[in-house]
């Protein structure tokens, strides 16, 4: 039974496009932008390195300010700071500090000379903001001009994004048509075109940025040789200044601080933006792997990992290459994937509950209403006779088991396909067969039910009847199989089918009897072997109809018709004819063998056939005691006493006469008596499995006993492997036949045989 979904890759497809969707709206929506901090934060802790060492802060804190006892800082003091970064042989001094105000004349002189004097190159802050409450134009605040003549400019400006977390710097502005580096580019000696932006790193830990107080530096107290050649940020970091943003990763953290990041940034060189789309691609081939999962346990390993690589994948690429991928629109069209497979999986096994039968996890009547039978000829089903009985044997958990084998055992014969279970005790399904074999099917499964089921540790006898029907007639066909066991017969064609069959057994008639003469009747012959000797010394001959449109046919196909339709008389006479032409050539290469004809009882009867069979025999170039006729008594015989005097008028032509299928009729030991037999052949059903049954090894050796009484060879026939061959030996059986010693064989073919000796081997 298919599960038939055609949603997979639309749904991919729709996935796809909210991803995309989601992508876009993610840069305007806050929750998204949160759900992307979140992420971008998870990917920062992953790739946490140390800033460079080269930039330190001193930092405007608390305790400076209380040293100091004021704020703003009288500028006397930065004066001296200057002095003493400068002797310390710092790089350069830069400040995040407004001096855009005038402090007093004295102060602001000595912050000027100081300046003038240093060798460090020194950097001061414009910043940028609203020209007032209600006017948007940004008007640039720049420090007062003394201050201003021996430092470069930096645009200090922080810019947070729309939920107000800074995640980027400027490269430089532009104000009052003056481009300006913003301090971070300042600092690192980047270049970067005004305006344009890049990602501050908040992998790089900031507490791993070099701090010093305001104030130590200021009086002195600290280590020179430790900020040699450095570059000093100079900003405030005390709460009650009011400097602080939101950032991703760290919470909120100073305004210096995120410019001594952004530099860090460029000191190690700017990072790559290569936005959402490469990965979005990614995770949709992803998704269509995690589509493709049955089980939830696969489904959710398979996109727990794509999750995880995914976000490895993006910190190793940040880490190694410094490029930035967005990786949520990838992730979540990941986690939707998952989801819409994990409902689909969900929902396949709600849709297979409805169509299994719970018991035997075979798809049930229902599941047949929706499968598909448009290829098959029609429909079989099995009826398990006595199935209360076996379900109080075996136990109602073993059902599934008992079905198990059954099915084993009925696709030993010939392929079913999909078996359904119909009913409680009815399977069914499409046998791969012709419809005019169907019979043919039933006996040979039949014929192996013989052999128990192994089932819970117990052997279980199991008897079926069969129904057929057209091939998507479910209760037809259950019908059917009931009613061949209420009938006691082994099978039953529903109406249609039997109309079919009717159909088809007609054509099959007009084409027998053209069969002959157009030479597609071939015979076979299958040796058997004689225990005494060790050797071949006769066979059976078996018609094969070499049918122009079906193929090869086997006769149980058309013999039993060819009886029913009065067809069976040239038929028999062209198996004989042939038999003893063969008979004569092995003769002319000194192969002396006895060859049986099956002979139909409904032959026997006829005068007709007797008298023509007669003529043939009496012309024939050899011995009649190498001729058996094989008489099969599975139909009784119309009048015995005469077919008694036919039989006796072929003994007297030295003709042996063999019983076929003994033990499957009715009137078996009536006829031992009456006709006169030289030999009896033990059905294939009886023989097969005597070497473990008890019965059927009680039937073969009381039947050889009586046999040998009468004065009769026996034949062991259907032997299939060795076991049985050497129980019939044991047992005192004649002769063995059957597929262990070969199958039947055509003229050339049994000449190799018997050349090769092959049999030996068997034997
Ligand atoms: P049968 O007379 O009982 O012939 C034996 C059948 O058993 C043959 O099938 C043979 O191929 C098969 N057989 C032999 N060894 C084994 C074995 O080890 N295992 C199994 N499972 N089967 C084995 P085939 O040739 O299909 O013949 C089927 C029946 O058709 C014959 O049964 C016989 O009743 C009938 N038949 C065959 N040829 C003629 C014929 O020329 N005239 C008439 N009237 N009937 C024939
Ligand atoms: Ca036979
Ligand atoms: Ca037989």
């Amino acid at each position: 039974m298919k599960y038939a979904d055609s949603s997979g890759t639309f749904g991919l497809w729709a996935l796809l496009c909210a991803s995309v969707c989601l992508a876009v709206v993610s840069a305007q929506s806050t929750w998204m932008a949160a759900a992307e901090n979140a992420q971008q934060a998870l990917i920062s802790k992953l790739v946490s390195r140390q800033a460079s060492q080269q930039l330190h802060i001193v930092e405007v804190d608390a305790a400076s300010i209380a040293a100091i006892g004021k704020w703003p800082f009288p500028r006397d003091h930065y004066a001296r700071l200057v002095q003493e970064l400068d002797a310390a042989g710092v790089r350069s001094i830069v400040f995040d500090i407004d001096f855009s105000s005038r402090a007093s004349r004295d102060t602001d002189a000595a912050l000027a000379s100081a300046i003038a004097a240093a060798n460090a190159s020194i950097v001061m802050p414009t910043f940028s903001q609203a020209a007032s409450e209600y006017d948007e134009r940004r008007l640039d605040a720049l420090p007062i001009p003394e201050l201003r003549e021996n430092v470069s400019l930096a645009s200090a400006s922080v810019r947070p994004d729309r939920d107000t977390l800074v995640r980027r710097m400027v490269y430089g502005t532009v104000t009052d048509g003056t481009a300006r580096p913003s301090i971070s580019t300042q600092i690192s000696g980047g270049s970067g075109s005004a305006h344009s932006d890049f990602l501050i790193d908040f992998g790089i830990e900031p507490s791993s940025i070099p701090r010093h107080s305001f104030f130590d530096i200021e009086s002195g107290a600290f280590n020179p040789p430790s900020l040699a050649g450095k570059d000093v940020i100079v900003g405030a970091t005390a709460i009650e200044l009011g400097d602080r943003y939101g950032v991703p990763v760290h919470g909120v953290i100073p305004g210096v601080t995120i410019q001594a990041l952004a530099a860090e940034t460029l000191i190690s060189g700017p990072i790559w933006e290569a936005g959402w789309v490469p990965f979005l691609i990614l995770a949709a081939i992803g998704s269509v792997f995690v589509g493709s999962r049955q089980t939830y346990t696969t489904l959710v390993l398979v996109g727990v990992s794509f999750g995880i690589m995914t976000i490895i994948l993006q910190a190793a690429f940040f880490h190694v290459l410094r490029m930035a991928f967005d990786v949520l629109p990838a992730l979540v069209l990941l986690i939707l994937a998952t989801c819409g497979q994990g409902f689909r999986i969900a929902r396949k096994q709600l849709w297979q509950k409805g169509l299994m039968d719970i018991e035997t996890r075979l798809p049930n009547a229902f599941a047949f209403s929706r499968s598909d039978n448009h290829d098959r000829e029609f429909l079989a089903a099995a009826y398990i006779k006595d199935f209360d009985a076996i379900q109080s044997v075996i136990g109602k958990d073993n059902i599934g088991a008992l079905f198990e084998r059954l099915i084993e055992r009925i696709g030993s014969v010939g392929a079913m396909g999909e078996v359904y279970r119909a009913d409680t005790r009815i399977v069914a399904w499409h046998p791969d067969a012709q419809f005019d074999a169907v019979e043919a099917l039933f006996e040979d499964i039949a014929q192996k039910m013989r052999k128990p089921l192994e089932v819970g540790g117990k052997r279980i006898d199991v008897t079926l009847t069969f129904g057929v029907a057209a091939k998507d007639d479910l209760t037809g066909a259950s019908r059917a199989a009931s009613h061949a066991a209420e009938q006691g017969r082994l099978w039953h064609a529903h109406e249609h089918a039997e109309a079919l069959i009717l159909e088809r057994r007609m054509t099959l008639m007009g084409e027998l009897d053209e069969a002959v003469e157009a030479n597609q009747l071939q015979v076979v012959y299958q040796p058997k072997l004689r225990f005494s000797s060790g050797a071949i010394e006769s066979v059976e001959a078996l018609v094969r109809w070499d049918h122009p449109v079906r193929g090869r046919m086997r006769p149980d196909l058309f013999i039993p018709l060819a009886e029913e339709n009065n067809r069976i008389e040239p038929l028999t006479l062209f198996v004989l004819r042939q038999t003893i032409n063969d008979l004569a050539r092995w003769r002319e290469t000194d192969i002396d063998l006895s060859a049986a004809i099956n002979i139909s009882a409904t032959l026997i009867g006829s005068d007709s056939f007797i008298r023509k069979a007669e003529m043939i025999l009496k012309k024939a170039a050899i011995p009649l005691d190498r001729v058996i006729l094989e008489v099969t008594e599975s139909a009784t015989l119309a009048d015995p006493a005469h077919c008694a005097r036919n039989l006796r008028r072929f003994r007297d032509l030295g003709v042996a006469i063999s019983m076929d299928d003994y033990g499957t009729g009715q009137s078996t030991l009536s006829y031992l008596q009456l006709l006169p037999l030289t030999e009896l052949k033990i059905d294939r059903a009886f023989v097969q499995y005597a070497y473990r049954e008890r019965s059927d090894a009680l039937l073969v050796h009381s039947t050889i006993q009586l046999a040998h009484s009468l004065g009769l060879k026996v034949v062991g026939e259907g032997v299939e492997d060795k076991q049985c061959l050497d129980f019939l030996r044991q047992a005192g059986c004649d002769y063995a036949q059957g597929y262990h010693i070969t199958k039947p064989l055509p003229f050339d073919d049994l000449v190799n045989f018997l050349g090769n000796n092959q049999y030996e081997a068997a034997a």
